[in-house]
């Protein structure tokens, strides 16, 4: 395995944050936390937020988790690297689905994280699964093909529960090869609804850096997705990796920030708890040259992490 397949870049020393990321407290991650810790003061990466899954669907494997026992953890490696220069921040993915919009507001007002996504996954009733998404798309249109996944990201970012929307656009990987991201970057339109409900909404759009590992190739969304997202007036952005195994750390990362830079951005957004989103500055060598493309690098895996 190469140094790139492995995300090892060794100009990454500069990255000021990773906004997302999977521990051990996760189903599909068995990644202790001191390790993402001790690859950051490694890679001079200052901040992380560590995202564990939650589902509300009680048939799902992060139904349920105990979210004192996830802070504590947190809150104790956050305590052990603070001195080694890296900020931890207590986060969470939830896995939006709108029909449970009510469990979703009530578990984020009793429970408080620094930081936390909504996204929209594939779940056991989803036309995108394996076993249904040849027949999802056989006769349908584009438009009708993304419709269930898009008209819920849309619905995620009108609830006004999330700071960004993770990995807007990942049923690119599972339309595959059905749909390729090729098709769906000619159709720019159906776009226009989602990232309008973002920019209205207020929240915010995160470049989510792990489709340049998987078979789709590109980060979820494209860069022509979030330089459209800023046209349209979009202030907030973040880029995580969306890391699972050691190896996937700030995987792509790099690309990530190119990709918000060459869209305009000078800062990413980001929250550390109670209050307003915070700016985070985009490292200068970012704004000032380089093409948005990244390195795109062979799919490493295909295993089924969310
Ligand atoms: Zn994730
Ligand atoms: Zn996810």
């Amino acid at each position: 395995m190469t140094e790139e397949a492995r995300g090892t870049d060794p100009r990454a020393r500069d990255l000021p944050l990773d906004a997302h990321m999977h521990t051990d407290q996760s189903s599909d991650s068995l990644v202790p936390i001191d390790v993402y810790g001790a690859l950051a003061v490694e890679r001079g990466i200052a901040e992380l937020a560590i995202t564990d899954h939650i589902d509300f669907d009680p048939r799902l494997p992060n139904f349920n988790p105990d979210p004192r026992a996830r802070e504590s953890i947190v809150r104790a490696a956050a305590e052990r690297w603070a001195p080694h220069g890296v900020a931890i921040r207590f986060g969470l993915e939830v896995s939006y689905e709108s029909g449970r919009e009510d469990e979703i507001r009530e578990h984020l007002r009793a429970h408080h994280y620094d930081f936390v996504i909504g996204s929209v996954h594939v779940g056991p009733g989803s036309p995108y699964r394996a076993s249904r998404v040849a027949s999802w798309v056989a006769g349908r249109s584009l438009a009708e093909i993304v419709a269930p996944s898009f008209n819920e990201v849309i619905a995620a970012a009108r609830s006004g529960l999330f700071d960004v929307i993770g990995h807007l656009d990942s049923i690119k990987r599972y339309l595959l090869p059905h749909v390729t991201p090729a098709q769906l970057a000619e159709r720019p339109d159906l776009y226009e609804p989602v990232l309008r409900a973002l920019v209205e909404s207020g929240t915010g759009l995160e470049v989510n850096t792990s489709g340049l590992r998987q078979a789709a190739g590109q980060t979820y969304p494209s860069a022509a997705v979030v330089a459209r997202f800023r046209e349209l007036g979009g202030q907030r952005l973040t880029a995580g990796s969306d890391a699972h195994r050691p190896s996937w750390f700030a995987h792509g990362l790099e690309a990530g920030y190119r990709i918000a830079a060459q869209a305009g951005f000078r800062d990413l957004a980001f929250r550390r708890g109670p209050g307003k989103p915070v700016s985070v500055a985009i490292p200068e060598r970012f704004r000032a040259s380089g093409t948005a493309a990244g390195a795109a690098t062979s799919p490493e895996s295909r295993v089924a992490e969310r």
